[in-house]
C-alpha cells in the first residue's frame, strides 16, 4: 500500500493494552491508526482526520459508544460514509444490537481472532468504497440529468424559435401576395406601414419615395405615429451620402452603422431627431428609389440581426410591388378610369376581379360581387335628356364611392350599371351591403326624379358571392348578372341574392 492509498482507522478504546494490540496489529496490515480514549476525543478526532474506518469498544467511560456512533452518523457528510465496526464482550448481546441499531455495521466479540477482524475491517471498507462509487455515480447521473434538463430547456426554445420563423416565413408569403395584389401606390404604401408596424411592433414609421416628376429627391409619402409638423424638416436629395451607402450596400441598416460610413449625411442628422433607428432601402433596377424608416419598437426592443434579415426580405417583396404600383399609376388614369364617373372601369373591374377570386382562393376569406341597374333609367333619359341622364350616373358614383369602404371596388361596369366588388364579404354581409346602397339610392334626390315610374330614382342589384355560387370570376359575374335579371323580373327596387332556383 502506498502513503497515498493508506487508509485511516480511528480506534476509540479506553483499555491501553486492547489499544495497543489493535494499533499495531493495524499498523502491520498497512493502515493508519489514529488513537482515542474516550467518545468524546473519538469524536474530536473523527471530525478532524476524517478516519476511513472506525474501530470502536462500546463499552467506554463517560459518553457511551452507542452515543458517539449517533452523533457520528447525524453529522455525516451525505457524499462520503465510514463504516463503524464495534467491538464488545461476549455477555452483552442487547448492547450489539443497539450498536448495530444506530448505525454500526458489523461487530466483533472479545475475545477475537485479529485475522476475523482484518477480515471485517476489509469488508467494511470494500463497502465504503462501494458506496462511494455509488454516491458518485448517483451524482454524475445527477448532473447528466440536470444537463439533459437544460438541453431539454434549450430544445424547446430552439423548437419555437424555429416554428415562429415558420411563421414569420408563411405571413411573409401572404404579405407578399398581398402587397403585390395592390396596384394603387397611396393605397399600397399604407398597407406596407401598417404591415411593417404590426410585424416589427414599431408605431413610428416613414416611407419617403422618389416621384417621377422629381427623382432628385426622396419625399415622404405617408407616415404613421409623427405630427406633420414633426417631418416638415426631413428631406433626402440624391446626393446625399445616405444613398451612396445603401447603393453599395442595399440592405436594411441601423442608423449607428450608417452614421459611421455616410458622415456628413444631412438627412441622417434629421432621422436621428425623429429618433428613427432602421433604414431601409427600396431598390428598382438597382437604384435607391425610396426609403423606409423605422422609429423604436414597443417596450423599446432592440432590432435583432433576425428582425433587420426580415425586413430585408420585405423590403424586397416592397421594392418589386412599389415598381408594379408605379408602373401601374403610370397608365392607371389612361386606361383604367371612367371618365365620367371618374370610377374605375370594365377592364380595370374584371382585372381586380380576377385577383381578388385568386385571392379569395389563397386565403378562403370569401367574396362577394355586385351589380347594380338604374332602373327604368331609359325613361329617364327620354324625359329629361341625355345629360340629365349623365348627371344621375355621376352622382350615383359619389354614393357609392362614399357608401363603400377602402377595400372594396366599385366601378362603373357598363352603361347605367354599376359593380362593386366586396373582399372577404359573404353572402349575407353582402346581402346587408346592397340593401343599404339600394336604400341609399332611393332615399337620395335626383332632379325631376317624379318623372320616373316610382316617382324615385332606384336601382336593382344582383349579388353572388364565393364560395357558394361561383368557382371563377366569370361564373360570379354571371351568377350576379342573374340575380340582377330576377330582381328587374320581381319589380325593381331590390336586392336579389344568387339562387339556384333563379335558372328554372
Ligand atoms: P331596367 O329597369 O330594366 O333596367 O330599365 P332601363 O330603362 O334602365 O333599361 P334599358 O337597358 O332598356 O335602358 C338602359 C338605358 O340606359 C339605355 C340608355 O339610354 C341609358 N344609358 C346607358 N348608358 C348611358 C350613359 O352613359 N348616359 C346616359 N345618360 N344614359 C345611358
Ligand atoms: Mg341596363
Ligand atoms: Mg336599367
Amino acid at each position: 500500500m502506498t502513503a497515498t492509498e493508506q487508509k485511516s482507522i480511528l480506534i476509540i478504546e479506553d483499555h491501553n493494552d486492547m489499544m495497543l494490540l489493535l494499533h499495531r496489529y493495524m499498523q502491520e496490515n498497512g493502515f493508519r491508526t489514529i488513537q482515542a480514549q474516550n467518545a468524546e476525543l473519538g469524536l474530536e478526532k473523527y471530525h478532524q482526520e476524517t478516519p476511513d474506518l472506525v474501530l470502536m469498544d462500546l463499552m467506554l467511560p463517560g459518553m457511551s459508544g452507542q452515543e458517539a456512533i449517533n452523533k457520528i452518523r447525524e453529522e455525516q457528510h451525505p457524499n462520503t460514509y465510514t463504516p463503524i465496526i464495534i467491538i464488545t464482550a461476549k455477555n452483552a448481546i442487547e448492547d450489539i444490537v443497539r450498536g448495530l441499531e444506530s448505525g454500526a455495521d458489523d461487530y466483533v466479540v472479545k475475545p477475537f481472532h485479529f485475522s476475523e477482524l482484518l477480515a471485517r475491517v476489509k469488508t467494511a471498507l470494500r463497502l465504503k468504497e462501494l458506496n462511494e462509487m455509488l454516491v458518485q455515480q448517483s451524482n454524475q447521473l445527477e448532473e447528466a440529468n440536470s444537463e439533459i434538463r437544460s438541453l431539454n430547456k434549450t430544445l424547446l426554445s430552439k423548437n419555437k424559435e424555429l416554428r415562429k420563423s415558420v411563421y414569420n416565413l408563411h405571413s411573409l408569403f401572404e404579405i407578399s401576395m398581398d402587397l403585390n395584389s395592390i396596384l394603387e401606390l397611396d393605397k399600397l404604401v399604407n398597407s406596407i406601414l401598417l404591415t411593417l408596424a404590426g410585424q416589427f411592433s414599431c408605431n413610428k414609421l416613414i416611407f419617403m419615395l422618389a416621384r417621377k416628376h422629381d427623382i432628385s429627391r426622396l419625399e415622404i409619402v405617408n407616415s404613421k405615429g409623427f405630427h406633420k409638423d414633426d417631418l416638415k424638416d426631413l428631406l433626402v436629395t440624391r446626393k446625399d451620402p445616405l444613398i451612396g451607402f445603401f447603393t453599395k450596400k442595399p440592405r436594411p441598416a441601423s442608423l449607428k452603422e450608417i452614421g459611421t460610413r455616410a458622415k456628413n449625411s444631412i438627412a441622417l442628422r434629421e432621422f436621428k431627431k425623429l429618433k428613427i433607428q432602421i433604414l431601409s432601402p427600396v431598390i428598382v433596377q438597382q437604384s435607391v428609389i425610396g426609403l423606409i424608416c423605422m422609429g423604436p419598437r414597443v417596450k423599446n426592443k432592440a432590432y435583432a440581426k433576425q428582425d433587420l434579415e426580415q425586413i430585408s426580405t420585405l423590403g424586397n417583396i416592397i421594392s418589386i410591388s412599389i415598381s408594379n404600383a408605379s408602373l401601374y399609376q403610370e397608365v392607371e388614369q389612361l386606361s383604367y378610369m371612367d371618365g365620367m364617373t371618374e370610377l374605375h372601369n370594365y377592364r380595370y373591374f374584371e382585372l381586380r376581379l380576377k385577383e381578388e377570386v385568386l385571392r379569395h382562393k389563397r386565403t378562403n376569406q370569401g367574396l362577394s360581387l355586385l351589380i347594380l341597374d338604374v332602373d327604368n333609367f331609359k325613361n329617364y333619359n327620354d324625359t329629361l335628356g341625355h345629360p340629365a341622364g349623365d348627371e344621375v350616373l355621376r352622382k350615383l358614383g359619389k354614393i357609392l364611392k362614399t357608401a363603400l369602404r377602402e377595400n372594396d371596388i366599385v366601378a362603373r361596369y357598363g352603361g347605367e350599371e354599376f359593380a362593386v366588388i366586396l373582399p372577404a364579404v359573404d353572402k349575407k354581409g353582402a346581402i346587408i351591403l346592397a340593401d343599404r346602397l339600394r336604400m341609399t339610392v332611393e332615399e337620395t334626390y335626383f332632379d325631376h326624379e317624379e318623372i320616373q315610374p316610382g316617382g324615385k330614382v332606384t336601382v336593382s342589384i344582383g349579388s353572388a358571392s364565393m364560395p357558394e355560387d361561383a368557382l371563377d370570376h366569370k361564373e360570379l359575374i354571371n351568377k350576379a348578372d342573374i340575380a340582377l335579371y330576377s330582381a328587374k323580373r320581381n319589380g325593381r327596387n331590390r336586392v336579389c341574392d344568387y339562387d339556384a332556383k333563379m335558372e328554372k
